[in-house]
């Protein structure tokens, strides 16, 4: 089996990592040469709507996949027309605007922040009284890690706002006070099976996810995974998909969610019975899907815009350590350390040690 991953980066090198003891080749396409996937397959380097290289990836891959949400939608829709491409375009065509995708969670009963679409400067001060204060301004393409956003404390922050996101159609959304982050990484096979992993508890500094920790038994893990069976099934969806929650009073309500792998779930590595990435393959090569139980008291620490030393990564018991073979830039996700704890408190204390290096090397 051969499959096909739109983008190198460092989820399609865990997706491919998960991939070779099962047998399963990569061919990724990427337009960087140094994309840190590709030493683990074929590389086609090129543009992702470069005719030439699609229909060799089409010809090539038994099945396609992708490994970020910006993909162009026409390249995930001709892929469509001549091989299995998961999940299908649609997910991506709904994750990629956030007005769309707002209006689906609405659409199927999951509640999302108060929102309106912005096209001018005049549209934000006149929807600004139903919205309140404070809000965020939201770019509605393009976004990620907190890019393109602007939070709004007052009618004096909308011109500046504006010109920050250089007038390109944007979103505005109450600002949610949430008590804690989650999110519900779910797989969904071609056959219609579902699986959940434990909710994912997780903390961002700067728009950018530095910790999450596995929360098994959450008392709200029932209600993430109703919001997540009815967009899977709404989407008719196969592979893994993260929603990101905010709690607030202790009911959930949706931010966003990402048609692929997460970082949210880098835990499952070793902190379930099957990590997110083999339940990525399971699931659009039609296998059955493995146990997400977890294994002890798992979390993920991200280092960002640097690197700690491996020894010292590797110096405190239980952490394992996941290089991307990726430069260090600033704000740039370069690696991740995953820890399964035997109890809560010894987990607390490894989040501690390991977040301390992170904030070592972190220029964000
Ligand atoms: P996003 O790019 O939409 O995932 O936003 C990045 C981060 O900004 C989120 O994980 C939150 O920490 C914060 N954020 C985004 N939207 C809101 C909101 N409506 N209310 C409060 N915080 C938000």
């Amino acid at each position: 089996m051969k499959v096909g991953i739109l983008g190198a980066g460092q989820l399609a090198r865990m997706i491919a990592l998960a991939g070779v003891p099962l047998g399963v080749e990569f061919i990724f396409l990427d337009p960087s040469a140094d994309a840190c996937a590709n030493k683990l397959g074929e590389h086609l380097l090129g543009d992702y709507n470069d005719p030439k290289l699609l229909a060799q990836l089409a010809e090539r891959a038994d099945v396609v996949t992708y490994e970020f949400e910006n993909v162009p939608a026409k390249t995930a829709e001709f892929l469509a027309t001549h091989t299995q491409v998961h999940p299908a375009p649609k997910a991506l065509a709904v994750a990629q605007d956030r007005l769309v995708e707002k209006t689906f969670f609405n659409d199927i009963g999951i509640p999302t922040p108060a929102y309106a679409p912005v096209n001018s400067l005049a549209d934000l001060e006149q929807v600004m009284p139903t919205i309140g204060y404070p809000a965020i301004l939201k770019s509605r393409t393009q976004g990620y890690d907190g890019k393109g956003q602007s939070v709004l404390k007052s009618s004096d922050d909308l011109a500046n706002a504006w010109d920050v996101l250089q007038g390109v159609p944007s979103i505005v959304e109450g600002f949610v006070p949430f008590d804690r982050e989650v999110s519900i990484v779910a797989v969904r096979n071609v056959s219609g099976a579902i699986v959940f992993y434990p909710l994912s508890e997780n903390v961002h500094r700067g728009g950018i996810l530095r910790v999450a920790q596995c929360r098994a038994n959450d008392a709200l893990q029932a209600q993430a995974e109703s919001y997540a069976t009815r967009l899977l099934e709404a989407l008719d969806y196969v592979g893994v998909l993260a929603l990101e929650l905010f709690e607030v009073n202790g009911k959930l309500i949706a931010n966003e969610f990402a048609p692929r792998v997460h970082n949210s779930a880098h835990w499952t590595i070793e902190g379930a019975q099957t990590s997110q990435f083999e339940n990525h393959l399971r699931a659009i090569l039609d296998l059955p899907l493995g146990s997400t139980d977890p294994v002890g008291n798992a979390a993920m620490i991200n280092f960002i815009g640097g690197l700690p030393t491996t020894e010292a990564v590797l110096d405190i018991d239980h952490a394992h350590l996941h290089l991307y073979d990726k430069s260090p830039r600033k704000g740039r996700k370069v690696a991740h350390a995953t820890v399964c704890g035997d109890t809560e408190a010894q987990l607390q204390g490894l989040i501690k040690q390991l977040s301390a290096l992170a904030d070592q090397v972190d220029d964000s």
